[in-house]
């Protein structure tokens, strides 16, 4: 699916876009415990505000993650609907909308995956309730470590956008 958009060429209604993004839009390392698993499910109008880009719709995506509680493998399923985004144009250069919808899209990820919080195949996490301050301190690191890829993905796609 062709995400770039020539602000020149839109029609004065708008375009409606429907479709599928492949999830190596993400471009997540091979052993990035952050997976995703799913074609991104696309459905998008874009219409031109004077100097702005507007954008409405949804967007539907799979992502596999590593529960920081039980170590286990999990997938959650995500619904950013309604979306909206809103991108400056500049001297009418085309836009790429995959950059943008790859950045909300992995803000919209959890910072600390939690397993019971799937809702591909629902589970109350088997380490819920084992209480241990020392496995609870740890796991804050592993948080971390767990969504620093994506992270430093996000930020590189900041540090574009700013220059
Ligand atoms: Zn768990």
């Amino acid at each position: 699916m062709n995400l770039k958009i020539d602000p020149r060429g839109l029609p004065l209604d708008g375009l409606h876009l429907e479709g599928q993004l492949s999830p190596g839009i993400f471009d997540l390392a091979e052993n990035d415990p952050v997976k995703a698993v799913s074609p991104i499910a696309v459905q998008l109008h874009v219409i031109r505000d004077d100097k702005d880009l507007v954008v409405t719709g949804s967007l539907g995506f799979t992502f596999e993650f590593t529960c920081g509680r039980c170590a286990e493998r999990f997938q959650q399923r995500f619904s950013l609907s309604p979306y909206d985004l809103v991108i400056p144009i500049e001297n009418d250069h085309p836009i790429d909308l995959t950059t943008w919808l790859r950045e909300d899209m992995l803000l919209a990820l959890p910072p600390h995956p939690r397993c019971e919080n799937g809702n591909v195949t629902p589970r109350a996490c088997p380490a819920e309730g084992r209480f241990d301050p020392a496995a609870d301190a740890a796991e804050d690191e592993s948080g971390k470590a767990e969504g620093s890829r994506a992270w430093e993905a996000l930020d590189q796609l900041s540090n574009l956008k700013r220059n």
